[in-house]
């Protein structure tokens, strides 16, 4: 059965067994474009910005949703978005000048990041950035100074770790009291930078973020945080600090197998802005605006890899190793957090599953496996196989190692496709290098 839930919206499988994305065959676009390839839906692209500006904005109108680029953006994408009406998370330098460069207003620009280097802070004063959420002592101290230097008067929030377990993945973990990220509630450093904050005379200290980490499967680590994080902002407004921004960050889960359940959009739409009303009417509290940060949950599911089956080795009642074209280079997930996808072949999508393999990248490490022990057809080399749910932090994520050129990625909606990133070349590759 075609696991409609983890494809984009606009697939299908036809009548002969092949899969349709965005009204075009993926054999087609495999032979258009080469692989391995990632495609994104347009059409669900867009859907799901509207989703999360529209199921927030419904019981909360001061909300803004800002798209967290690091899930993967390029300018092609980030115009699409600014379309939609979203905000930008960025944390780099490079994410910036994508911003930048696809002429996004800054105003609605985020800089987030635990160790901002000089050199992107200036960058960021420079195109004079809406917001840096600040995340170290160092960062406060720098980023004040770096404003009067530049003359300006930078507004910020203040990124605090509540200290809540989301129960993800450890690697993905990011507001527990062990984590890099944040200051912590706990330890009293999140008192301190807000006094800090506060007393900084180029810095205007807006609110508080925090970021609980992803995909969070559950509504309860949000609640319970955003509870948390308002009642201990309540504890300095005698201090000066008016809460008129807050953010309880992005990490909203997506289904990558077909048994996922993940929370529907306006389910944590309701679990956050209920527990921030009650909490801000218990405290006496104004409601400060909210802003919201989902980056896989607006691309991962819009995302489609395509990948050639090149060998199989049969280890006789061991183990059948189907490798296809790419691999960790242009999806890491599966080696660094155990990311589990469901894989569908996409030329002989109603064929019976007849057998389990193992799908292994061409990439010179064992751990390079985009999927353990799942069923598929009768295999053979040239098949095509699709992973879907690949949208986020894959091509973002991507490595030319073993010198392996990028994927390219195609935007697809009503039967037509465009390259909005072409395939890297040698070239490309051997560019940077002196000789
Ligand atoms: C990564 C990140 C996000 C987005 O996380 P998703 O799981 O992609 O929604 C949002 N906010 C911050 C601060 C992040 O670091």
């Amino acid at each position: 059965m075609f696991p409609q839930s983890v494809f984009p919206d606009s697939a299908e499988v036809d009548s002969q067994g092949e899969l349709i994305l965005g009204g075009c065959k993926a054999s087609d676009l495999a032979a258009e474009y080469g692989t391995p390839v990632y495609v994104l839906d347009e059409d669900t692209l867009r859907a799901r910005c509207r989703s999360f500006i529209d199921e927030f904005r419904k019981i909360y109108p001061a909300t803004s949703v800002s798209y967290a680029c690091k899930a993967y953006i390029n300018p092609i994408l980030a115009k699409l978005f600014l379309e939609e009406g979203m905000g930008f998370d960025v944390v780099s330098g490079g994410e910036l000048a994508t911003t930048v460069s696809a002429g996004i207003p800054m105003d609605e620009v985020y800089f987030h990041g635990n160790n901002k280097t000089p050199q992107e802070l200036e960058e960021a004063l420079e195109h004079s950035i809406g917001w840096v959420v600040v995340d170290s002592f160092h960062e406060i101290e720098l980023l004040d100074r770096l404003a009067g230097e530049a003359g300006k008067t930078q507004d910020i929030l203040i990124r605090v770790s509540p200290g809540v377990d989301p129960h993800t993945h450890e690697y993905t973990t990011t507001g527990i009291l062990d984590s890099k990220f944040g200051f912590s509630i706990q330890t009293g450093h999140a008192a301190e930078a807000i006094r800090l904050g506060l007393a900084a005379k180029n810095l205007n200290l807006h609110g508080l973020h925090f970021h609980l980490g992803s995909p969070i499967f559950e509504l309860e680590p949000y609640r319970v945080a955003v509870d948390l994080v308002l009642r201990f902002a309540a504890q300095f407004r005698e201090e000066g600090l008016e809460l008129q921004r807050f953010s309880p960050g992005g990490g909203f889960a997506i289904s990558y197998k077909r048994e996922d359940e993940p929370p529907a959009v306006s389910d944590y739409a309701e679990a956050i802005i209920s527990t921030m009303t009650e909490t801000c009417q218990d405290l006496g509290m104004e409601l400060p605006s909210l802003v919201i940060e989902p980056g896989r949950a607006i691309i991962g599911p819009a995302g489609v890899a395509l990948y050639r089956v090149g060998a199989i080795k049969d280890v006789p009642g061991v183990r059948k190793f189907v490798s296809v074209d790419g691999g960790m280079g242009d999806n890491i997930r599966p080696a660094l957090y155990q990311a589990e996808y469901e894989v569908l072949a996409a030329n002989k999508a109603n064929q019976e599953l007849v057998e389990k393999v193992t799908i292994a990248g061409k990439y010179c490490e064992s751990g390079d496996l985009l999927a353990t022990d799942v069923m598929m057809p009768k295999l053979e080399a040239g098949d095509l196989l699709a992973i879907p749910a690949a949208g986020a932090y894959c091509p973002s994520m991507a490595s030319t190692y073993n010198m392996n050129p990028k994927p390219p990625m195609v935007l697809v909606k009503d039967g037509k496709s465009r390259l909005i990133r072409r395939r890297e070349t040698y070239q490309d590759l051997l560019h940077l290098d002196l000789v």
